[in-house]
Formats: C-alpha cells, structure tokens, sequence
C-alpha cells in the first residue's frame, strides 16, 4: 500500500518519526479498525485516528446527541441535540481527513451481532459504557481473533487495556458484570476532560500496536487516577476457569 504526494505531505510529522517512517504510516494506512461507541472515549479516538490515517474507521453507536454529553464528546455541537452520534462523528472524520474510509453503523451492539459488525477488522476499541456491551464486544474479538482494546473513564478513574485471545476481559472483569443494569457514567458521573485523557491514550496505544512500537502491548492494564494525575499499570493472567477464552 502506498503513499501519495499529498499523504507523504500531510503525514511529514509521522514519517520524520524513526519509530514510524514510511513503512509504519503504510501499516497505518492499511489498518481496519472499528470503534465501539462515539461517546465520550471516541471523542478523543477517531479524531487521533483519522488524524493519523488510519485507512478505516467503523463507527458503532445507536445513539443521539444530549446536552449532557457536551462535556466530554467534542465530536459534537449544541446544535447536534437529537442527532445521530454515528453519522455526526462520520462527518467529522471526513472533514478531518479524506483519505480514511469511514462506516458508521447505527445499530446497539450485542452479543447476536457483535461477530458480524466486528468480523474483518485488525483491531476494534471499545470505548462503550457499560459491562453488558463491553463483554459481548470481548467474546466476539475472542470469538473472531481480532484484538480488543478496551477504554473506560468514570468519576476520576480511567483504564486502558489491550487483549489478545487469552487473557481475555473478561478475565479482568468475571462475569459478574453482564447483567444490563450496572453503573455507567449516567448514573456516576464523569470528569468531562478525563475521556479525553483516556480516549488519547487508548489512540497512542492503538497506534503503537498497529505500528509495532514499544514493548508487547497484550494484557497490561493501564489505570490512570484524575485526582492522583498519575498512570500504573497491572498485568493481568489469563483465568484458568473463564468462560470465553479458557477454550478458545
Ligand atoms: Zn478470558
């Protein structure tokens, strides 16, 4: 896959870069990554994505705009109340950059469509805010073989994490959480500028992975305090007993 003029012209601060050069911004280019959630995390992924070129976005989210997301999803406008978040950050991303090829998908992703809107994919990050979507999204990656990089903030706590097929999520997570009705950040709450810091964070790994930058990525946690500023990280093994990878 090859540059052109115009993207040599445009990605010159990437390519400059000795971790990337021209060969990493052609993996960029020919990756496929779908993004689970325009909300407040994907606010901060598809604009550092498409920013990047990363040849192709899908964009899953059934919801509209509220009032009470503009604090943390700058995909968005007051104007946009109502509105489709998948269409708008569609929008977005081809005003941003006209060489990445973007897929908005409307539809509320569970466990009976999660394997045929994730199949096809390199990498898929899920940035969705609740445990039930979440954990349908990890047993299809496992499912399908496609890493999962998943992203969460709520009040003043953040974690990023990125799985290959064993450990799994759900080996951080169990099982306790599939239930429908666990907190999200409706309930909660979230510091608006935390998703930001998260969402960045989950693009600067997601990157690296694509790229193949930095040390192996698969099953370290990385948990950031917004009332610490400060990150650690955990690595977690894979649950001898978890329903979803311990066959896989
Ligand atoms: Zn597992």
């Amino acid at each position: 896959m090859s540059l052109s003029d115009q993207e040599l012209d445009r990605y010159a601060r990437h390519i400059v870069l000795p971790q990337v050069g021209g060969v990493g911004q052609r993996k960029l280019k020919a990756a496929k990554i779908a993004v689970v959630g325009a909300g407040g995390i994907g606010s901060a992924v598809l604009p550092a994505l498409a920013g990047a070129g990363v040849g192709q976005l899908t964009i899953i989210d059934d919801d509209v705009v509220e009032l009470g997301n503009l604090h943390r999803q700058p995909l968005f406008r007051e104007r946009d109340a109502g509105y489709s978040k998948s269409d708008l950050a569609l929008q977005f991303v081809q005003r941003l950059n006209h060489f990445v090829k973007a897929t908005p998908v409307q539809e509320r992703i569970g466990p009976e469509n999660a394997p045929r809107l994730l199949q096809g994919h390199d990498l898929v990050i899920d940035g969705s805010d609740n445990f039930a979507t979440r954990l349908a999204v990890s047993d299809a990656c496992v499912a399908l073989g496609v890493p999962l990089l998943s992203a969460a903030a709520i009040q003043f706590q953040g974690q990023v994490g990125l799985f290959g097929r064993k450990p799994c999520y759900r080996c951080f997570v169990g099982d306790a959480f599939d239930a429908d009705d666990c907190d999200n950040c409706a309930e909660v709450g979230v510091l608006g500028a935390l998703t930001g810091t998260v969402g960045n964070f989950a693009a600067l790994l997601a990157i690296n992975f694509i790229v193949g930058i930095g040390d192996d990525p698969m099953g370290r946690i990385h948990l950031f305090s917004g009332e610490k500023l400060s990150w650690r990280e955990i690595r977690i093994p894979a649950d001898p007993g978890c329903r979803t990878c311990a066959s896989a």
